[in-house]
Formats: structure tokens, sequence, C-alpha cells
């Protein structure tokens, strides 16, 4: 029986070794098992089944292991990522290069007699061997690149569902990754990976084997082979880290990843109430945005809720008639019910300075935390809980992202705010984002 590292040239002699020996099954003295894949399901003319894959590194090199069926369900489960196992009696085979990164001509698959141990001692055992290019350095490498990176994840993106081209529903989840050449990339993870990432507290993000593309700039997306490590027990964490903590969070950063466009403007132009009048925001042809952290200290709860059409994307008020329906121009028709909007109109305040604003239905019920519809009942039946929801609404801080646009009637033009959207304030970032101000400032 052989005994081996994981060493190139000693698996090559080892594989001559083993056809002498007529398939004789090889041992792994100790491995630290550094990508596990998910378990997935493979049919062909021959049946199916189902498999998952591994990688195994020690100080001298890395190699791929699969099990199948029934090594499925007794290994899967004991194997964790980043732990250490002495492994027995696997067979080698040539690498099929098309499913692997991997720096290795060999790989091997687990069989009915193989076992897998966890080792205790395993303190020698390197983590991951990674060739970590610089964000910075990515616009100097080849687009399909495959590449190892390692950032401070700035920002975490919520999972979306998207519909591949041959229609499989898949789960993807984007990453603002900055490390200390100042630069930001995101990257894109996918199915199980994108679900279960957790980007509180801004942790370090490792991804071995991303592949590079030139979609929007420089981007990079993680492979079903890639490696994804958060907050690694590695030095290079520990610098980022450290510099992150220290100031990379001032850091103005520069993406390589052009922002998709949005319709509502998703970029923040951060200004506070004074600025939006000393730079007399707010143009009759182009509409303006801007963001700001400001206070609800007034609501006109009198006509904050109108009677709308009720069909579909109308929206139009109605006018009750003498026959008791309700009349909506637009549509030219007559409704027997009606349904209720929101039209309300705020006064924001920050430090400086305050600001009337206009809210629609989807802001004004985030603001209310109530829908139109409810609070036109409440209205109705109830004025004392009616008044109440305004109450609690108000003195509220928040994130508003607005619309500015110069509008004239009689001659007489006047600046228009209206709310696009209502965040919750972010004080950590908002920190930040005050920090870097006051350094600007500073120097
Ligand atoms: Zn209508």
């Amino acid at each position: 029986m052989a005994c081996f590292r994981l060493h190139r040239n000693t698996v090559l002699s080892l594989i001559f070794f083993i056809h002498v020996l007529h398939h004789q099954k090889i041992i792994i003295r100790v491995a630290r098992v550094t990508n596990k894949s998910n378990v997935r399901q493979w049919s062909n003319s021959r049946g199916e089944g189902k498999l998952f894959s591994f990688e195994v590194v020690d100080e001298s090199g890395e190699i791929k292991i699969t099990a199948f069926n029934n090594e499925v369900d007794k290994f899967f489960s004991l194997l964790e990522q980043g732990k250490v196992y002495y492994i027995s009696k696997a067979t080698l085979k040539v690498a099929n290069k098309q499913y692997s990164t991997l720096k290795n001509d060999y790989e091997m698959t687990l069989h009915a007699h193989s076992s897998i141990v966890p080792c205790e001692d395993n303190q020698s055992i390197p983590t991951m061997n990674c060739n970590f290019v610089q964000i910075e350095e990515l616009e100097n490498r080849d687009k399909d690149a495959v590449i190892d990176v390692i950032g401070i994840c700035k920002k975490a993106e919520d999972v979306s569902r998207i519909t591949t081209r041959n229609s499989r529903e898949v789960s993807k989840r984007a990453l603002h990754l900055i490390d200390s050449s100042g630069k930001e990339v995101t990257a894109t993870l996918w199915g199980e990976e994108a679900e279960k990432f957790d980007g509180s507290g801004q942790p370090v993000v490792a991804i071995k084997g991303a592949r590079l593309s030139d979609f929007g700039g420089r981007s990079l997306s993680a492979l079903f082979s890639s490696t994804i490590m958060v907050n690694p027990d590695i030095p290079e964490a520990f610098r980022l880290r450290a510099w992150y903590d220290r100031e990379g969070y001032a850091v103005n950063s520069q993406s390589l990843t052009e922002r998709k466009s949005t319709n509502s403007g998703s970029r923040m132009n951060w200004k506070t109430l004074s600025d939006v009048k000393n730079e007399n925001m707010g143009h009759e042809e182009k509409a303006e945005y801007f963001s700001c952290l400001a206070t609800v200290v007034y609501m006109r709860k009198e006509n904050c809720l109108y009677q709308a059409c009720p069909s579909a994307d109308c929206n139009k008020k109605v006018l009750i008639q003498h026959n008791g329906l309700y009349r909506c121009e637009k549509c030219n028709r007559e409704f027997s019910e009606f349904k209720y909007r929101f039209l309300l109109s705020a006064n924001l305040a920050d430090f400086g300075d305050n600001q009337w604003v206009t809210c629609f239905q989807e802001t004004a019920e985030v603001l209310l935390g109530h829908s139109a519809q409810t609070l036109g009942q409440l209205r109705e039946t109830d004025e004392a809980a009616f008044d109440e929801v305004f109450q609690k609404a108000n003195f509220r801080t928040h994130i508003f992202k607005n619309r500015v646009k110069l509008e004239t009637y009689n001659d007489e033009s006047r600046v228009k705010v209206t709310v696009m959207e209502v965040l919750p304030v972010d004080h950590r970032e908002y920190s930040r984002r005050l920090l870097s101000n006051i350094r600007r400032l500073a120097f």
C-alpha cells in the first residue's frame, strides 16, 4: 500500500506504480478539505445517481476527490471545509480538466472501501493555496481568466432569482469587494452560495477560482468549482481587516464594475437640505435626484388620501356622482367603488434646513406603516386611531431618495420634491460617511 503527499511528481510516480500493481489503492496521510461542492444529480445512458466533489490540500499541492451515490451518503456530512482528514483507499485517475481548475493532472474517486477519518492534530497543513490578485490589477488581466481574489465585502446586494438561457431558475447575489488598492469590483455568487451568504459586519471574502469577465467594465463571477471563504484564517485576511478598519472604510473607492443604471437613479447623491436650496437644484426640463437623511417633522393628514379610480394602473381621482357612482374622467367610466391612494405632503428637516416633499402611494405607506386602504377605513371609523398613526410616524428619521423638479403654475416657479424611496438609516454607513466628510474637510 502506498502512502503519499499530494505533490505532482509523487503522484506521477505513484500512478505508474499503481498500474504495475493492478489498481492499488492509495492513502493520503493528512489533507485539508478546501472546496466541498453541493450534492448534484447526474444521469446518462448508464443510469442516474448523485455525486459531490471536494478538494484537498497539503503543503505539496492539491487534488480533487469525487464521491458517488453510497459514498455521498457516507461522506458528505462528515467532510467539513477547512478541516483535516486522513483519506485512504481512493482510486487515482487522470483529471478531467473540463471540470477542474486545479493544478494537478490527476484526481481521485472514493469507492466502497475508502475511508475518511478526521485528524485532530493538523497545525502544519496549509489552509489553501491561493494566488491572490489585487483588485486594481484585474484591469490588466485577460477576460475569462480564472483568478483568486480577496477583499472586504463592502456591500452585499440582496439575492435575486434569474432564469438562465436553458430556462433554469437560479439565485444570484452581487458582492462589492474592495481591497487596499482602493479599487472595488463586483463579484457574483450563484445558487446556494448566493442564498446562504451573510454580508453582515462587512466580512473579508476570498474567492479561489473566480472567472474574470468584461461585463460592465470588469467583474468577477464565482464558478461551480470556486471556493468562497468568509473571514478565512489567513494572513491576507487579517491584513485586509486591519487596513479596512483603520482607513479603508473611509476610502471613496472606485469600482471597476459599472453600476447598472436604474430608472429611479439608484446612486446616492447625498445632499443636506440646505445644499438643495443653495445649489439651486431642480430644472424644468430634466429631473435631478438626491438622497438625504432627514426627520419627518410634519405631515398634512387632512388631504393625505384621495379616492382613486379602481381600474388597474389608472390612479386618477374619481368624482362622486348624484347617482352615488364614482366617475373617472380618464377612463370615461363610472364605478360603484373607488380605492384609496396616498398623496401625502410632509415636511422634512435635517440639522440645517427643512423641505416640503410629496409622498405617493409606496413611500407614504412606508412612512405611515399602513396601506392607503387601511388608513382610509380607519379615517371613516376611528378618528383617534387615525391620528395616532400620524403621531407615531412623526419625528422618525429615514433616508429619503428624492426627485427634484422645477414646476411652474401661473407664472410662478417652485421646486417640487417627490420622495422616490424611503429607506432605513444604516447608522454604521452613515457614521462612516460623516467621518469621511470630516477627513475631507480637515485637509
Ligand atoms: Zn380611471
